[in-house]
């Protein structure tokens, strides 16, 4: 005998809340890892359900680390931010008829961007539940970065990459008027050490080493970057990290590009003989590349046309351990401790220091050794798990802190949020492995909403319509940024630049509501 087995009476008011009622999702920044998971639930979601997307955004622009981070020499890259402006395109409501009643009329996806919404300052990230039945944390890990606690960290002359990354790209938090960012005089410095080897330091290193007004001037870098630029008198780069080649963190389209280089000139490797020694190992494919791209760069000799040219260098197995300073208390050097490789196969990568030492000239460090997560303001009230560099989660479900003695086993969710991108794994990952991840998230949302898990909201109240956000406000709304958008477009045709990027919030903020 079979029995047919009848869902109960709670199934019935969720299918019927899920055929009558949008559901509303908060998702705070509007990044890769924030867009592609709105992407993925507009586009993967039910016929039955109908969703409603707020995306908060602490800039007055979109896109995070694709306007701030990527290289103004890789436009293509910046090719995903159609998929916000897609959607924004498809399913957007417009501000003026952003209402509650607009929104229940309209029984479609609909989004809205909310930028100039710092979410944790501006409004009370508690106070999201309100108004949401889903809320995705992908605010990224741009506000802060890995540091070295060695002699001579604080000298003027050690900066962040983040904090370079953010000046050549126009980031408004290096040209806030009154209190700008002072860029390192490059029109003074001829050696740059640039500590660790990861993809962000091969994009610094490629500011520094090509030709300004032939490589630069015509992307959207920022102007004021790009004129100073053009008065760098940086001779040669040095690319140090602390293990050897094979753990080297940059990917090999990033080194290819920096060796031909057509401004630049890689110096042969110091230690020539690491490529010997991986001679003789077993090899991944990726590694066996790398080798055979230094080696072939390797043997480069120096001809007359190469002569006067810009040089870099890579070098392995170094750790700093002191940033030196001139009797005028600028920086003049850089003491590494020598590292060796431990030949262990159980303990792949590992390095020891010995007892050699090296300093070298530098008047310029750029530590470019990782970006760092931070929480946002929150997060203790509502019992969220953030620790070291990410949001404690599972398949980007938050996770409830955990109590002293409960182990890994029990550990609970936060009920409706939810996170991706960076601040969901830690400050890695290029934007095609955000994409993926941020899928995943999605794809848990969309199994959540249908079980019924998912945060009670009364469905009449928006939070435009609220006081949650302060009265003063400047709210960017899309449309908005398309002023702005079109206005930097504009501007960048006139000065032959892919764009012209506005680098004052207040300035922005002008041009939007031009
Ligand atoms: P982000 O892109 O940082 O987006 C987070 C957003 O949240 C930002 O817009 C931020 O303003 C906003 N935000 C922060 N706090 C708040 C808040 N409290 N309230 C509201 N909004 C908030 N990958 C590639 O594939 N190719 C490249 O060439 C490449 N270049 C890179 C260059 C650099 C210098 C860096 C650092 C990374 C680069 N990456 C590249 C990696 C890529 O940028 C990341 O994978 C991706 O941007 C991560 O997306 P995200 O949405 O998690 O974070
Ligand atoms: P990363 O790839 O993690 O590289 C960090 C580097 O810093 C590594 O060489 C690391 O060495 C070193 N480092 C860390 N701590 C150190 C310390 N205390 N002392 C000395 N060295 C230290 O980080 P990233 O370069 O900031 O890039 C972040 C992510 O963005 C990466 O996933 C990257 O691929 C992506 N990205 C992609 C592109 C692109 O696709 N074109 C461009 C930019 C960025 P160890 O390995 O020894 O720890």
């Amino acid at each position: 005998m079979t029995f047919l087995r009848y869902p109960s009476p709670r199934y019935f008011s969720q299918c019927s809340r899920r055929f009558s009622t949008p559901i509303k999702v908060a998702i705070v920044g509007t990044g890769p890892g924030g867009f592609y998971t709105a992407h993925h639930l507009l586009n993967k979601s039910s016929a039955d359900k109908v969703i409603h997307i707020d995306f908060f955004e602490k800039l007055p622009t979109p896109f995070g680390l694709s306007r701030y981070g990527v290289a103004p020499d890789h436009p293509e890259v910046k090719n995903c931010e159609e998929f916000l402006t897609n959607l924004m395109k498809h399913f957007k409501l417009s501000s003026s008829s952003a209402s509650a009643s607009a929104l229940k009329q309209e029984q479609r996806h609909k989004v809205r961007f909310l930028g100039n919404v710092e979410v944790g300052k501006d409004l009370k990230l508690a106070n999201l539940e309100k108004y949401y039945n889903s809320i995705v944390l992908a605010y990224g890990s741009t506000s802060s970065d890995n540091k070295l606690s060695i002699p001579g960290s604080n000298l003027p002359g050690v900066i962040p990459a983040r904090q370079f990354v953010n000046w050549y790209n126009g980031h408004p938090d290096c040209y806030k008027k009154g209190e700008e960012y002072i860029p390192p005089a490059l029109e003074k410095i001829e050696d740059v050490t640039i500590i660790g080897n990861g993809n962000v330091a091969i994009d610094v290193a490629r500011i520094l080493l090509a030709d300004p007004k032939r490589h630069w001037a015509q992307t959207d870098i920022a102007v004021d970057a790009e004129k100073l630029l053009e008065q760098s008198k940086v001779k040669n780069v040095r690319i140090v990290a602390r293990r050897g080649i094979l753990e080297s963190a940059f990917s090999n389209k990033e080194l290819r590009e920096l060796l031909e280089l057509k401004d630049a000139k890689f110096l042969p490797l110091s230690q020539p003989e690491l490529l010997q020694v991986l001679a003789t190992k077993k090899l991944d494919r990726v590694a066996k590349r790398r080798l055979s791209l230094l080696e072939k760069y390797n043997n480069t000799l120096e001809t007359t046309s190469n002569k006067d040219k810009r040089t870099w260098s890579l070098e392995y197995l170094q750790s700093p351990v002191e940033f030196l300073a001139a009797d005028n208390g600028k920086l003049e050097a850089t003491k590494f401790v020598k590292n060796k490789a431990i030949d262990d196969p159980l303990l792949p990568g590992q390095i020891a220091p010995t007892d050699e030492h090296v300093v070298v000239k530098n008047e310029l460090v750029i530590l470019s050794i990782g970006y760092q997560g931070t929480p946002i303001g929150g997060f203790e009230e509502l019992g969220i798990w953030f620790d070291k560099n990410k949001l404690h989660n599972k398949g980007g479900r938050v996770l409830l802190k955990k109590s002293a003695g409960e182990n890994d086993a029990n550990l609970t969710y936060k009920k409706g949020w939810y996170t991706s991108g960076w601040i969901k794994n830690g400050p890695k990952g290029a934007i095609a492995t955000t994409m993926m991840d941020s899928f995943d998230t999605a794809e848990n949302i969309l199994k959540d909403l249908t079980n019924g898990n998912y945060i009670q909201v009364d469905d009449g109240q928006d939070i435009l319509e609220s006081d949650e956000l302060p009265k003063e406000k400047e709210i960017v709304y899309w449309s908005n940024w398309e002023k702005l958008n079109e206005y930097e477009l504009e501007k960048g045709k006139e000065l032959g630049k892919q764009r012209y990027k506005v680098c004052n919030k207040q300035d922005m903020l002008n041009v939007c509501k031009a």
